[in-house]
């Protein structure tokens, strides 16, 4: 059949042709852009594109397939040319890892994938794929993120410190203040200093009072809730936040941690160093005390149980403190 035989509407679509109107506005996109065939040829290709690959378009144009000039994964699974082809419809890929070939170090894009159909025949034309290379910006959101978690790490311990401790204890207040009374939920402390810290110090040195003090810090976070916040409020005193505990519930948990504590082997140059510690629970009373007195009655149920032969929890009821049989 000659060409003019056939009538416009019987064309058959070429991947070309359909890109045809897509054309003008890849130039003006600002990220990479590239219009790939079944085959993996590449058919267009923009400045950015030949900017990203430290090639000239003319060149990227000769290259045989795409996974030539890009290699691409997720999660350390491939993504190359033949996975992008057999999407059936748009879709945007975040965290992708892309190397490209000679060049140094990994790139992190975000892909948008537009598959090229020919409506008439659904027959895959090809892929039209959108490269946004957010390395520079994921290198600084990794250095922020690591510099806002520092800011907030004891480093001995890798508790949270008394700055955060008041940070999110005055968020809790704040929030439980802006909640109607029905939605409200307790919160409470627990205040736990360890027993006779200074004899560890003394008699087996510094070094295995901070050594104990890493211990403490691990039982902590194993007996503790995720959603609870544990601290290093200084020397060897520790504050935890929990929140949507009562008093009750909060001693049960201190309790857990005091018998941790007292029954782990420490061994410190071939010796045992015998460990206890004391802790005062009360928990907040919005509207009537500030989160200072809290702390204040926390404190007082603490002193108790040092008057009281330490290895011991006290709760403080808002009117008198009770101190916890241990089991
Ligand atoms: P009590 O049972 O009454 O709490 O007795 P204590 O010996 O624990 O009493 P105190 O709170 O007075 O002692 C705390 C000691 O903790 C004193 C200080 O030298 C020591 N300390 C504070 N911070 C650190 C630290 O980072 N590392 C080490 N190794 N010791 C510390
Ligand atoms: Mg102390
Ligand atoms: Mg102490």
């Amino acid at each position: 059949m000659s060409q003019a035989a056939i009538k416009v509407d019987q064309v058959p679509a070429t991947i070309l042709s359909e890109f045809a109107r897509f054309d003008t506005f890849t130039k003006v996109l600002l990220d990479a852009c590239v219009l790939i065939d079944t085959q993996g040829k590449i058919l267009k290709a923009n400045q950015m594109l030949a900017q990203l690959m430290g090639q000239t378009t003319r060149q990227l144009l000769k290259v045989e397939n795409i996974d030539q000039i890009l290699s691409c994964s997720v999660d350390g699974a491939k993504l190359g040319f033949k996975e992008l082809c057999e999407y059936d419809s748009t879709i945007r890929i975040d965290e992708v890892s892309g190397q490209i070939t000679g060049q140094k170090g990994t790139r992190n894009l975000i892909l948008g994938v537009y598959p090229f159909i020919d409506t008439a025949t659904a027959t895959k034309l090809g892929v039209f794929v959108l490269i946004r290379d957010v390395t520079a910006e994921t290198l600084l959101q990794d250095q922020y993120k690591s510099k806002a978690i520092q800011s907030i790490t004891d480093p001995l311990t890798t508790l949270f410190t008394r700055a955060y401790f008041e940070e999110f204890l005055n968020g809790q207040v704040t929030r439980m203040e802006s909640l109607p009374p029905s939605e409200g939920y307790p919160v409470s402390l627990v205040m736990c200093d360890i027993d006779f810290f200074k004899k560890i110090n003394d008699g087996f040195g510094h070094q295995a009072g901070d050594y104990v003090l890493k211990i403490v810090a691990r039982i902590m976070k194993q007996t503790f809730r995720k959603t609870d916040v544990c601290c290093r409020y200084g020397g060897e005193e520790f504050l935890v936040i929990l929140p949507a505990a009562n008093f009750e519930n909060a001693g049960i948990a201190a309790n857990k941690l005091r018998q941790a504590i007292e029954t782990e082997v420490i061994m410190y140059e071939d010796r045992r160093i015998p460990l206890t510690m004391s802790c005062g629970v009360a928990a907040l009373q919005i509207g009537k005390e500030t989160y200072m007195e809290t702390m204040a009655r926390a404190d007082l149920a603490l002193y108790e149980c040092k008057h009281n032969g330490r290895n011991l929890v006290s709760l403080h009821d808002g009117t008198k403190i009770i101190i916890t049989p241990r089991e």
